[in-house]
């Protein structure tokens, strides 16, 4: 029999065979490690790469996964390469967040979504790099370089979750864990051509994941297809007694096929206030065609207007900086990470001396601007309207799936394709249009996810958006699965050896 080249199969196909003994999870482990190895230095996917230390880790899970083999138990994940982005918790890995203040800190425990990998026999290979703080829309505020992306490498991957999405794209590893607060899983997914999903808030626990917005934050999935985004989000998905925010409902395996292999009967509405001003002609004509392509299988499509998305981009740059600014004031010298080793300082001089080496400039930039909105005298003009305005939102967007019977909304997933590395980098409002789309889906906590749809002119994936009801994953999941048949994903990118 010839060997099975373990690049070639999905994430289900890779868990099958090895499940059935045809690929040994040691031999998928030293080949998809050799990927990594030989393909880092054209992203810069992974951060705190150490080959020896990564197999060296993987020795007792590759024993787990024989034993579980012998005693006929099936692993949903089995011999999976996965990443895992860089502010998720991993015992005894390092957690930096691409961070220089926390480049020397381990994890001392397991995220919950992490003992999930490891139980459903997933190999967990590398870190993967990211906006310092999951802070950015490009992946050009990591204290360890930008990450390229696979189909240009001038171009940026999208962040923050860009070393997530950049690997699974580059075929590096077939699965990979990003975190979402405002776009960060589903902005890089479509820049690179794979498919994210932020699910739910609360659908997936944030045990061990380090807060950047606690009531925006989400852990979630990237995948080249979305069978494998559907297997994944399945095994993360569920309570956790360790996250007061987790929802208890516990939710069922993901059916991907419809009844009946169309989607007849579904209502998919875009959204006007998104069809309008700073829209790429490129960008809107693909998500002409993709709706062109629902009408064909049968569904129907309408627009709707939600006036007050307009406001997503200033009510979640107020209540994401507040959030964080609370969060990161943990980050002392004292408990965590790095310490300023400048001499003679006294406590207050070495706080402050310690935060001011150890955050890059967008993460201070955010700091301030969250210790301003709560301020005393402007709390109620900042902070206390964002809150209410961000119920409006929330209001605006349930109403259109309950009262105008939406069963899906759809727009682009950004309004440009990938833009070149250092276009933005000056320009910090040019960097935060980029999420217009996908914020209100975190302000909203409701289910969103990327699929690729097109390319444009220069050969850069565009990404279409599904929004969903709350704990709507499986219907996003079942459009995406009926979309992909006509749009199938892209493939591997043309600078990635065919043999390696
Ligand atoms: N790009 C957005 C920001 O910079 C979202 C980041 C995220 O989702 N973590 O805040």
């Amino acid at each position: 029999m010839a060997a099975i080249d373990p690049t070639t199969l999905k994430a289900s196909e890779l868990a099958a065979a090895v499940n059935r003994g045809e690929l040994r999870a040691g031999s998928v482990a030293d080949h998809y490690l050799n990927r990594v190895e030989t393909l880092h230095p054209l992203f810069n996917c992974h951060i705190h790469w150490d080959k020896a230390e990564v197999r060296n880790e993987l020795e007792k899970q590759i024993d787990a996964i024989e034993v579980a083999r012998y005693a006929k138990k099936y692993l949903p994940l089995a011999g999976v390469p996965i990443s895992i982005k860089d502010n998720i918790m991993v015992e005894g890995q390092i957690a930096a967040c691409a961070s220089r203040l926390l480049a020397p800190h381990r994890a001392a425990y397991d995220a919950t979504v992490i003992q999930k990998l490891k139980a459903a026999g997933a190999l967990l290979i590398g870190r993967t790099n990211m906006d310092e703080f999951a802070m950015g829309s490009s992946n050009e505020n990591s204290a360890f370089g930008p990450v390229h992306n696979p189909w240009n490498r001038r171009h940026v991957a999208g962040g923050s979750s860009g070393g997530s999405a950049a690997a699974v794209a580059g075929s590096l590893v077939p699965l990979a864990l990003g975190s979402d607060t405002g776009g960060s899983i589903r902005q890089p997914a479509s820049f690179c051509g794979v498919y994210g999903l932020k699910p739910t808030y609360g659908r997936v626990s944030r045990y061990g994941l380090v807060a950047f917005g606690s009531s925006l934050d989400q852990i979630g999935p990237l995948a080249r297809n979305v069978e494998d985004l559907a297997l994944l989000y399945d095994v993360l998905a569920g309570p956790d007694g360790r996250d007061s925010t987790a929802s208890q409902r516990v939710p069922l395996p993901t059916q991907l096929a419809l009844p009946s292999g169309n989607l007849k009967g579904l209502r998919v509405a875009t959204i006007r206030e998104f069809m309008g001003e700073g829209l790429d002609s490129e960008v809107r004509k693909s998500l002409e065609s993709a709706l062109e392509t629902m009408r064909q299988l049968g569904a129907e499509t309408v627009e709707v207007s939600l006036p007050h998305l307009a406001a997503s981009i200033p009510v979640y740059y107020i209540l994401a900086t507040a959030e964080a600014s609370s969060n990161l004031a943990r980050f002392d010298g004292v408990r965590y990470g790095a310490r300023s080793q400048k001499p003679g300082l006294n406590l207050k001089e070495m706080y402050l001396q310690t935060r001011s080496e150890g955050f890059g400039r967008e993460v201070k930039q955010r700091i301030m601007l969250g210790t301003y909105v709560l301020s005393a005298g402007y709390y109620d003009a900042y902070y206390n309207r964002a809150a209410r305005m961000r119920e409006v939102i929330k209001r605006e967007m349930e109403g259109v799936f309950e009262k105008e019977g939406v069963h899906v909304l759809v727009s682009p997933t950004a309004p440009t394709t990938a833009f070149e590395l250092g276009q933005k980098t000056q320009d910090s409002l040019s960097m935060y249009l980029s999420d217009v789309y996908t914020l209100a889906a975190n302000l909203a906590g409701i289910p969103a996810m990327s699929q690729p749809m097109g390319k444009d002119s220069k050969g850069l994936p565009i990404g279409l958006q599904l929004m969903g009801p709350s704990f709507a994953e499986e219907r996003l999941l079942q459009v995406a699965y009926q979309f992909e048949r006509h749009q199938p994903p892209m493939g591997v990118p043309d600078l990635i050896p065919s043999q390696l």
